[in-house]
């Protein structure tokens, strides 16, 4: 609606969005913890928070800030057509990856992560961050379409870039100088800490990446523990390393997952030890549900995946992300953050109308990402916002609503 310059929206917003300085006292809340609210804005900026008469609350539609994918491949995504991975298991998702990497140009790569990022607005994300392989002849090029992609979205989306290589990489001349071009370009260094692994080379090149990634001051997202077997064994050898190290960058794990195997006590004790190292973790449940654990033929309460609500109980940031997207490694997905919620409800427990079961997906995700702006709804925050044609959590979740968004103050057509 408009009155002038002044538009203005009378929605429902989730309790534990709302900006802890805003009086929205007397405010309508359903059993889901949405509160009926007129938000208005002016030139991109909410403006006023009104209350709202109880009468109308059956009504109105969901609005929450536009969400963030913090863990994606968009240089191999839709790739599953080309290199399908029918047994679903890790090993063979690693050989398609690899024969995909053959028939590589900056085209195929632009074209899809252009897919990508066109689904991303379309279904409410203003943040992506992705892996990115920068491994073998496929590399430059594979880079130089998504740093284009970058600069072509900033605007809309913003788009973090980490390389993925194999963790020793970062110890030779050619890594020294990708790790360069990153810290200047706001990128991440990557790789992957997964068992079987060489103990004492993993700690010797874990320890040479995080001397170098903190002399660039450049954040550090890995792959880490995304096993079945050997649970956490990734994790303790980097809380091993960074007890020996001085660091003050950032420093994501992505996976954790055979963390979720130790016994209660362990995972107690390692998530306070991440919490006292500032170790974010990224819970990735669709591609952990989907390709671990197959071997042993795990029943569901033997899966593999990061003990979130532990982890979030010792004061470690956690998003959720969604992984791959219709390649080797995951058959479907469409960057939905929307549908990743309804997913990780059963997968992982996480309730929406709980303030630890959103944050994930909005401020935790926002704050281990380093956006500006936390997603939290207030005077004074941007006018970004996903509007779903849905007047509950449950109708939200059920199935993925039509939606609108909303971004710098303006209505999106699709791009
Ligand atoms: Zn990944």
């Amino acid at each position: 609606m408009n009155d002038g310059e002044n538009k203005y929206l009378e929605v429902l917003i989730p309790r534990g969005l709302i900006g802890s300085g805003n009086a929205v006292f007397g405010t309508p809340i359903t059993v889901e913890g949405l509160c009926s609210l007129r938000i208005g804005w002016r030139e991109g900026l909410i403006t006023s928070l009104e209350t709202i008469p109880k009468e109308s609350a059956s009504s109105l539609k969901l609005l929450l800030p536009r969400l963030v994918e913090p863990h994606a491949h968009l240089d191999k995504a839709f790739t599953w057509r080309e290199v399908p991975n029918l047994k679903g298991r890790y090993q063979e998702a690693f050989e398609a990856n690899l024969q995909e990497h053959k028939n590589r140009t900056p085209h195929l790569v632009y074209e899809r992560a252009q897919r990508a990022l066109k689904l991303a607005l379309k279904n409410g994300i203003r943040a992506v961050r992705s892996h990115v392989d920068s491994f073998g002849t496929s590399s430059e090029l594979t880079w130089e379409a998504l740093l284009t992609l970058q600069d072509e979205w900033h605007s809309l989306i913003e788009l973090q870039l980490v390389a993925l290589v194999p963790l020793e990489f970062w110890t030779s001349k050619q890594g020294h100088s990708l790790a360069t071009r990153l810290a200047k370009s706001g990128g991440l260094m990557g790789g992957v800490l997964n068992p079987p692994m060489d103990r004492e080379g993993s700690r010797s090149s874990l320890m040479h990446m995080l001397k170098l990634a903190n002399e660039l001051g450049c954040g550090i997202d890995l792959h880490i523990d995304e096993s079945e077997t050997q649970p956490a064994e990734g994790l303790n050898l980097l809380i091993e390393v960074l007890d020996q190290s001085e660091t003050n960058i950032p420093i994501t794990c992505s996976h954790a997952s055979s963390m979720g195997l130790l016994p209660l006590n362990k995972i107690r004790r390692l998530a306070d030890r991440l919490a006292q190292h500032s170790v974010n973790v990224i819970a990735l449940p669709l591609t952990n549900f989907w390709l671990l654990g197959r071997e042993a033929r795990r029943t569901p309460v033997q899966r593999p995946l990061a003990p979130i609500f532990h982890l979030q109980r010792a004061g470690v940031t956690v998003a959720v992300g969604g992984d791959n997207v219709q390649d080797p490694w995951f058959p479907a997905g469409g960057f939905d953050p929307i549908s990743l919620m309804a997913l990780s409800m059963p997968l992982a427990q996480l309730a929406p109308w709980d303030r630890l079961g959103l944050a994930p997906f909005t401020t935790s995700a926002s704050a281990l990402m380093d956006l500006e702006w936390d997603g939290t709804i207030q005077i004074g925050s941007p006018v970004d916002f996903v509007l779903l044609e849905a007047s509950s959590w449950s109708e939200a979740l059920s199935t993925p609503p039509l939606r609108t968004i909303i971004a710098n103050g303006e209505w999106i057509d699709e791009k």
